[in-house]
């Protein structure tokens, strides 16, 4: 491996698996997720992510697996037996470190639920629920099918069950109040033990909600109540011991998911299944791969060619300072310069990080990492942009 694609500091290696089937499609949702009429075939499935496992085997040997992530999608429709074989084929194929991280996303359902149990016996030892909302009529208004009461009851369960757990909620919805959202925010502490993903509602191209909103009949809260939002996101959060450790991510330290902390921290993991993607480190350069999207596609893909992969291309240096860049601003421990400096081979521009400095956007550590201040977040995306120029 050349100096320029080394990781100074090695993040770890993760694996990403996407399944790509909803109950029904949120009107906010730009992931890559698909509603079915039929029940899917998951033993046709579990055959491609099995080949699809095989094939990332033999691009990353030697590596051992500290992360892997079921997401979605909903993967907590799958059956439990279809996350445990793919487990298992994992195992299979890469040793897997003693304290891996094992998450599923799930939805707080209360049929999901029922199935915590058999997901832990699979060997998922961390769930992520789309809670989203804590009162009726705002899960109504994101079209989420599960009532309030529910979303708390697999939440109680999902602490008995699994070692780890975590919640996500989406704020500045249409009509909500700083006061609204620091009463929903502090009940959500009540339950939440160690991380909370918080993320503030936008609307995304192709999306129902941009439908609504160029109608005129979705209003999100202006810049000035937006920023309110994020101040008592940021106050609450971190009165109550779960800080941001990325923009929109809250733990309690040691408790972060060790999973996002690799794309983070620009480290190596593989994506399988439909709409993957994933960043592979060879000896000439770090591979960007991504699959294809639509899942049944993805599967005769993979039936065929033993793989999904749609792009699979080398990274020149300043692509992969610049996502060095993108990923590790949003961490509240920011980015070691001389990382960038390895993989651009060049420094960050000097005088673009002091106007940043002066403008109070960014910082320098007492170790001499550069990263976002409190006042920069917020705007971070413009910082990054400003940065990376
Ligand atoms: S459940 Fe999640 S992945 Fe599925 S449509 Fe809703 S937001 Fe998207």
């Amino acid at each position: 491996m050349s100096d320029r694609n080394r990781i100074v500091e090695d993040p770890g290696f993760a694996l990403y698996v996407h399944w790509p089937f909803c109950l029904s499609k949120c009107p906010y949702c730009d992931f890559n997720s698909h509603v079915r009429a039929h029940p899917v075939d998951e033993d046709r499935f579990v055959e491609a992510y099995r080949a699809e496992l095989a094939h990332r085997a033999g691009l990353t040997r030697g590596r051992t697996v500290s992360s892997i992530f079921f997401g979605g999608g909903t993967p907590s429709l799958m059956k439990p037996s279809t996350a445990a074989a793919i487990l298992d084929a994992a195992a299979a194929l890469w040793p897997i470190a003693a304290n891996a991280e094992i998450t599923l996303e799930a939805n707080p359902t209360s049929v999901e639920a029922t199935r915590f149990r058999g997901f832990r016996a699979a060997g998922i030892n961390r769930v992520s629920l789309g809670v989203q909302a804590m009162n009726d009529a705002d899960l109504k208004a994101l079209g989420r099918t599960h009532s309030a009461t529910e979303a708390m009851a697999a939440v109680d369960l999902a602490a008995s069950v699994f070692e780890r757990y975590s919640f996500d909620l989406i704020y500045a919805r249409p009509g909500q109040t700083a006061k609204d959202w620091r009463t929903e925010l502090g009940a959500a502490i009540l339950r939440a033990r160690d991380h909370l993903s918080l993320y503030q509602l936008t609307v995304e191209p192709e999306t129902m909600f941009e439908r609504l909103r160029d109608r005129g009949k979705l209003v999100l809260p202006g810049d000035d109540l937006a920023r309110d939002l994020w101040d008592v996101t940021q106050e609450v959060t971190s009165k109550a011991g779960l800080p941001a450790y990325e923009v929109s991510n809250h733990a309690r330290p040691g408790a972060e998911s060790r999973h996002n902390l690799i794309y983070w921290r620009y480290g190596e993991y593989a994506g399988v299944g439909p709409g993957a993607h994933g960043r592979i480190l060879t000896p000439n350069g770090r591979r960007a791969q991504a699959t294809e999207r639509h899942p049944e596609t993805w599967l005769t893909a993979v039936e065929t060619e033993g793989h999904g992969l749609v792009e699979d291309a080398f990274l020149t240096n300043d692509e992969q300072a610049d996502e060095f860049l993108l990923m590790g601003l949003r961490l509240a421990e920011g980015i070691e310069p001389s990382s960038f400096h390895t993989m651009a081979g060049r420094r960050l521009d000097p005088r673009r990080v002091d106007s940043l400095i002066a403008d109070g956007m960014v910082e320098y550590t007492p170790h001499g990492r550069l990263r976002v201040s409190a006042e920069g977040f917020p705007v971070l995306d413009a910082v990054v942009a400003d940065l990376a120029a």
